[in-house]
């Protein structure tokens, strides 16, 4: 079982025409943050996620949040509402501009922000600070499209801008209209294991050609039209290279293909594990609105369900951080901590390890994280309980359906009685 090749939960697939366009960069000497790739990127985005959006092409997922909470006006002392089961790029823009993170709980359905807690929150901000929130901040997890049409509703009736994180939901549509089109502003992310990859990436939607002018000032330190360098005002470095560009363009020539396949991959598991008690499939709502990527495919386990060898599960401080962390870490403290995934989860994702199988343990909830203690949470329990109960299973181009047939098998090995 050992020699099998590893089995990662979404890899990076170099599957397009990406060379010509590096080999491009290389031989016209357009090696730097600006240039054709650039430019001919943004085109392709503006042309896959439609509505005449303009899109800023960044250096990363979180440089957009970052870029969209400072055109929304967000600064020092000011608040701002982010769903709280999500990835931390959602919230830590929100502390570097001084501001302060509120979070949001999700609903069941989609796992996403949920409307009735959204609006509880607005109105007790008011109640008790006297200002309204500057910014909303949905996420569409594993892909999956938060319900739109009431978060856009009490966004517009409030007067409040939505940022919609769209980082993993790229090509995931809701009733025909692509994410990240709805809000004002749509983050994109093409870090090496989401979608589409520019190796490390972004891009911000913007609504017009006018907010498109300001962030693009923002992303270029902000220097005004002068013959030397001038700044009124202080900007960032956060353009993307021309040479990761190219790989986004090379990729932009199968997303449709690596699209396809997700929802493929999530179709094989929902079929295989239908049977199997106690463990469920996360899908989309069955309204016929939702259309999600399935970036990855999630999967809940019963507490009650035994797995093989989860007497031992925490027994040992782990050693490297989830997702390596350029392996740069620090000894754990402890090997439980006051908010984990059940024995059964950590036993199933050690017994797949073994396997040659990653799988890993979905967002651990903001509000759970001790960086957030004193952030302000509006919660109904969702988040938490899913964080327990919830694993991902490994998704993307190099996932075969073999891989799929295996994954399954593992899955039921590793489950006792
Ligand atoms: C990946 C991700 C981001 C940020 O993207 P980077 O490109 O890694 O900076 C933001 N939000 C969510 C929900 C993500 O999953």
């Amino acid at each position: 079982m050992s020699d099998r090749k590893r089995i990662y939960l979404c890899l990076a697939h170099m599957s397009g025409n990406e060379m010509k366009y590096i080999q491009e960069a290389f031989d016209t000497n357009w090696v730097v943050p600006l240039g054709p790739n650039v430019d001919g990127f943004e085109k392709d985005l503006e042309t896959f996620v439609g509505q005449d959006k303009r899109v800023v092409a960044l250096s990363s997922g979180t440089a957009a949040v970052h870029l969209a909470l400072i055109a929304c006006g967000v600064g020092p002392g000011d608040e701002v509402l982010v769903q709280s089961f999500t990835f931390c790029a959602s919230s830590h823009p929100v502390t570097y501009l001084g501001a302060t993170p509120i979070f949001i709980d999700s609903e069941l359905d989609t796992w996403n922000m949920d409307p009735d807690l959204l609006e509880e929150a607005i109105r007790d901000r008011l109640a008790k600070t006297g200002r309204k929130p500057k910014a909303i901040v949905p996420v569409a997890l594993y892909g999956m499209p938060y319900k739109i049409d009431r978060i856009m509703e009490i966004a517009e009736r409030y007067d409040i801008p939505v940022i919609e994180d769209a980082a993993e939901a790229f090509g995931s549509r809701f009733k025909g209209q692509m994410l990240g089109t709805f809000g004002e502003y749509g983050v994109l992310s093409f870090n090496g294991n989401k979608m589409i990859t520019t190796s490390g990436g972004g891009a911000l939607i913007t609504p017009d050609a006018e907010a498109w002018r300001n962030i693009m000032m923002y992303a270029t330190q902000y220097r005004e039209s002068y013959p030397y360098y001038q700044h009124e005002k202080i900007g960032y470095n956060y353009r993307l290279s021309n040479i990761c560009a190219g790989i986004g363009r090379g990729q932009m020539t199968v997303a449709d293909a690596h699209i396809a396949h997700h929802r493929h991959i999530q179709k094989m598991y929902e079929e295989l594990l239908a049977e199997v008690p106690g463990l469920k499939v996360h899908s989309q709502p069955s309204t016929g609105e939702y259309d999600s990527n399935y970036w990855l495919c999630v999967i809940t386990l019963d507490p009650s369900l035994r797995v093989k060898g989860q007497e031992y599960a925490y027994k040992a401080v782990v050693k490297g951080a989830v997702g390596g962390a350029a392996g740069v870490v620090h000894a754990a403290s402890s090997a439980v901590t006051d908010c984990q995934p059940n024995d059964n989860v950590e036993a199933l994702r050690i017994f797949l390890d073994a396997a040659q199988i990653e799988a890993r343990p979905v967002w651990k909830p903001m509000h759970k994280q001790p960086v957030y203690r004193d952030a302000p949470a509006y919660l109904n329990g969702v988040s938490e309980s899913i964080f327990k109960i919830g694993l991902c299973l490994p998704a993307g181009p190099y996932v075969t359906d073999e891989d799929v047939e295996y994954i399954v098998r593992c899955i039921k090995d590793a489950l006792e009685g």
